[in-house]
């Protein structure tokens, strides 16, 4: 039986153990093997792998996955290996693997036995690979955390840019490209910069109707934040703030407090860095106290605050930091306290970059502003932002934000959503 014609359903119970496919999975799944060129834009959780994952998985050849980052990238592997009965059916290709490693990766993508070969783009430029993957059987390409992509986006890596070419020297088969990131401009700019106009779009709602989001002015802030998680004890939590030395501050002023936090941040040692995320992961910790550096592939279901001690660089950011509440669907609270004054220390820092650079950054900031000063709902304000629409009266979870459950006072809206849709 070709792919092409197989039963999905069967496939995903035999590899994956699910009974059904959650969202639109099962249609890109078939236009992907098909043939055709697919974007997914989906919430982090929406389970974007399995897109790729189970094409590949019942296709001839290798699927070449694309991503970021070396650690994610193993937890996938390892996930994948453990699906199958048979060895070497995902690899990871990457400057850390030795001579013996490459050779067996090579020699199990030539036998057929490999589906899924995870490499970064950078890996993906060498020469000598670049003449292994033109004779060999490439199924297709998966673009993952394609958002990398585009200097609109939160994560911006420019070895991403050059992935049409590769691409096209390789094989000409489909692509399938990924991301949580759906604002309308990081959409344009990863549909441009790979060639994928006329691709299939599936684009899933990023409403996290669970999530309560709430704004406070910066005032008697670490009391504030103390006296909420006291309220909420036992609880797991982030909080976020901007610079290393107020991690390290702020969670042992939680700890003086009686609340069991500890720090993360790029600064510590690997070993201390490691541990207490652990902990955090464990529940030996309720409260990690973080900068941005926390939180990318981790996946806590049950963690029920997200606190801002700093307000984010961007709304895109927000959205990603704040999604890391409530992934299980039970509730979720997120709290940003806003200070225009640390605004304008973000401005005066992007003052000191490249023009390019302080354009986006300043557009983005604004955007967050917005946010921040606006009196309609927060979450109508974000899914706008993302190019969705939302009902502030009977959309899912139109009650869950300050302004919506408890209306500050009554003002004309319609100067904030064209801030919104000016982006
Ligand atoms: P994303 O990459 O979109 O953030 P993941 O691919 O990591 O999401 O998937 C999130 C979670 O959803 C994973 O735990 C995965 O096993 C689960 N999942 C994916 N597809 C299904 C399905 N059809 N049924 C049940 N669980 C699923
Ligand atoms: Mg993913």
């Amino acid at each position: 039986m070709s792919a092409k014609n197989a039963n999905l359903s069967g496939e995903l119970k035999k590899y994956f153990g699910f009974s059904t496919f959650k969202g639109q999975q099962e249609e890109i799944i078939k236009n992907l093997l098909n043939g055709k060129d697919i974007f997914v834009l989906m919430p982090t959780g929406g389970g974007k792998s399995l897109c790729y994952q189970l094409p590949a998985l019942i296709s001839e050849g290798t699927a070449i996955v694309v991503s970021p980052l070396i650690a994610l990238m193993k937890n996938q592997v390892d996930a994948v290996n453990g699906l199958s009965s048979e060895s070497g059916v995902a690899h990871v290709l990457n400057s850390s693997l030795n001579k013996t490693q490459t050779k067996q990766v090579f020699d199990d993508i030539k036998s057929g036995r490999t589906k899924l070969l995870y490499v970064a783009p950078e890996s993906l430029i060498k020469e000598d690979y670049l003449e292994f993957f033109k004779d060999v059987k490439i199924s297709f390409f998966a673009i993952d955390e394609a958002h990398c992509i585009s200097e609109w986006g939160h994560d911006f890596r420019p070895e991403y840019r050059n992935l049409k070419q590769i691409i096209d020297k390789i094989a000409d088969v489909p692509v399938i490209a990924l991301t949580a990131t759906a604002t309308p401009k990081v959409q344009d700019d990863i549909q441009k910069t790979l060639g994928m106009t006329n691709a299939l779009v599936f684009k899933e709602s990023f409403n996290r109707a669970n999530l309560f989001y709430e704004v406070r002015p910066k005032v008697n802030i670490d009391k504030e934040i103390v006296k909420f998680i006291n309220k909420n004890k036992g609880k797991s939590g982030i909080v976020y703030c901007l610079s290393r030395r107020k991690v390290e501050e702020f969670a042992q002023l939680l700890q003086v407090n009686g609340i069991n936090a500890l720090p993360y941040h790029a600064g510590l040692d690997q070993k201390v860095r490691v541990a207490n995320q652990d902990k955090f992961l464990m529940e030996e910790a309720d409260v990690i106290v973080a900068t941005i550096a926390f939180g990318m592939g981790i996946d806590k279901p049950d963690v029920r605050f997200v606190i801002h001690y700093d307000f984010p660089k961007s709304l895109e950011s927000y959205y990603q930091e704040t999604g890391r509440a409530g992934r299980d669907g039970g509730e979720g609270y997120c709290l940003a306290f806003y200070d225009p004054k640390d605004i304008e220390k973000l401005e005066k820092f992007l003052a000191q970059k490249p023009v390019s650079e302080r354009e986006i950054g300043l557009q983005l900031l604004n955007e967050v502003v917005g946010y921040a000063e606006t009196s309609m709902s927060r979450r109508q304000y974000i899914l706008y932002y993302f190019g969705e629409s939302f009902d502030p009266v009977n959309g899912e979870g139109a009650k869950m934000c300050d302004n919506s459950s408890n209306p500050p006072k009554l003002k004309d809206s319609t100067e904030d959503l064209r801030k919104v849709l000016e982006l």
